[in-house]
């Protein structure tokens, strides 16, 4: 890097947007003490070596970001029981790469559609998706989506889906959000990645428990058929050990 180059690189530190500084772990202050009288915006310097991109042009979520033509995206297939939604539901969540190629490269969620031959909810769902397209180009930290959709009660009561009580369908699409933002590492996934000892706990327990009984395991929920519902995590895994309620899914344990 010839000196010109360097000094040019330490000019544009001013210009770094504040994003920048928490993505790169980086603390630096600069304090001035003379009077600010006029500013420049740097180009990039035509003169720079090919490849040796400035660390400043790491690009972050935010909505003035144009789509691109193509995006990458999965679609979802939600079937609830026939008296929720007598057809599937295809949930289509669209994702765009930022900064591809580089020790940045991440991929965030850009936009939702809601298909169904069902149209009865039909200009909610497109409110619902606009909405959460809108939040998710917004950018910063989306994953509050999930507990938001997850925490919207039916009151005509919910249903049991997969072996899991859904409160309704709206909570159900939360989970499929879910999903997604742990397929694309925006959230840890709960049952792949606990502490260890409360994964080998749960494990401990559910061996105990099936040794000790002649109980199948239901096919579809994988856990004992004769499961309660547990309080904590709402799903059908809480079974009775020792005069305790113990949930074999979360590890929550209720005694008396
Ligand atoms: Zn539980």
């Amino acid at each position: 890097m010839s000196v010109n180059a360097q000094k040019k690189s330490v000019a544009r530190v001013n210009m770094i947007p504040c994003y920048w500084f928490s993505t790169a772990r980086l603390t630096m202050t600069i304090k001035i003490d003379n009077k600010i009288v006029g500013y420049s915006v740097n180009k990039p310097d035509p003169n720079a070596e090919p490849g040796s991109l400035p660390a400043a042009e790491v690009i972050q979520m935010h909505e003035a970001l144009k789509r691109p033509d193509k995006l990458i995206g999965s679609t979802y297939k939600l079937k609830t029981p026939e008296h929720v939604s007598a057809h599937a539901m295809y949930i289509t969540i669209n994702d765009i790469v930022l900064n591809e190629g580089t020790n940045h490269e991440i991929r965030r969620p850009f936009e939702v559609f809601i298909n169904s031959k069902n149209m009865d909810h039909f200009q909610w769902i497109v409110a619902l998706t606009r909405i959460m397209s809108a939040v998710f180009r917004k950018g910063g930290d989306v994953t509050f989506l999930v507990e938001e959709l997850r925490s919207v009660f039916d009151p005509s009561g919910g249903y049991w889906n997969k072996g899991k009580l859904q409160q309704s369908l709206v909570a159900e699409i939360g989970d499929v959000i879910e999903e997604h933002l742990i397929g694309i590492g925006m959230l840890r996934d709960p049952n792949q990645d606990p502490d260890t000892t409360t994964a080998e706990y749960i494990e401990m327990k559910k061996e105990e428990y099936l040794s000790n009984s002649t109980e199948t395991v239901d096919e579809n929920s994988g856990y004992p058929a004769s499961a309660k519902v547990c309080k904590k995590c709402s799903v059908k895994a809480a079974v009775l050990m020792d005069g305790c309620s113990t949930c074999l899914n979360c590890g929550d344990s209720k005694c008396g």
